[in-house]
């Protein structure tokens, strides 16, 4: 498995960094975006390093499959019964912060569409 000994979502995944972590997968964990854009705001993440979506191969299906599925759980989880977003932000165009892929898992009242 890759890591990033310089990568702060790396650093989580390897516990040398806290997070509130909500769930864990195969291949992925989540924890609370530590500034939430949301009323229930957490990001999933692939324990190796993957900058971005744009970096997924076709040898990433099983990793893309728990990623969505811990997604998915998260939901549950956090009772999101009227919906929720996944988003995922690719480069700096989108404002991708951390160069680590991510999914946003976002619920709760005032979700806008679309996003600003
Ligand atoms: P993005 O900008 O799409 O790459 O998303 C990165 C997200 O990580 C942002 O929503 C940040 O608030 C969040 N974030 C940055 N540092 C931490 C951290 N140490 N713990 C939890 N979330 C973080």
């Amino acid at each position: 498995m890759t890591t990033d000994p310089d990568c702060l979502f790396c650093k989580i995944a390897v516990g040398d960094i806290p997070a509130e972590i909500v769930a864990r997968g195969t291949h992925s964990l989540a924890f609370r975006d530590v500034a939430p854009k949301a009323p229930t705001h957490v990001l999933v993440i692939p324990a190796e390093h993957i900058g971005s979506l744009a970096e997924l191969a076709a040898d990433h299906t099983e990793l893309l499959a728990d990623l969505v599925g811990v997604a998915n759980q998260v939901a549950v989880d956090e009772k999101l019964t009227g919906g929720y977003r996944v988003v995922t932000n690719v480069g700096p165009d989108a404002g991708q912060s951390v160069p680590h892929l991510l999914l946003h898992v976002l619920g709760g009242r005032g979700l806008g569409w679309p996003p600003g």
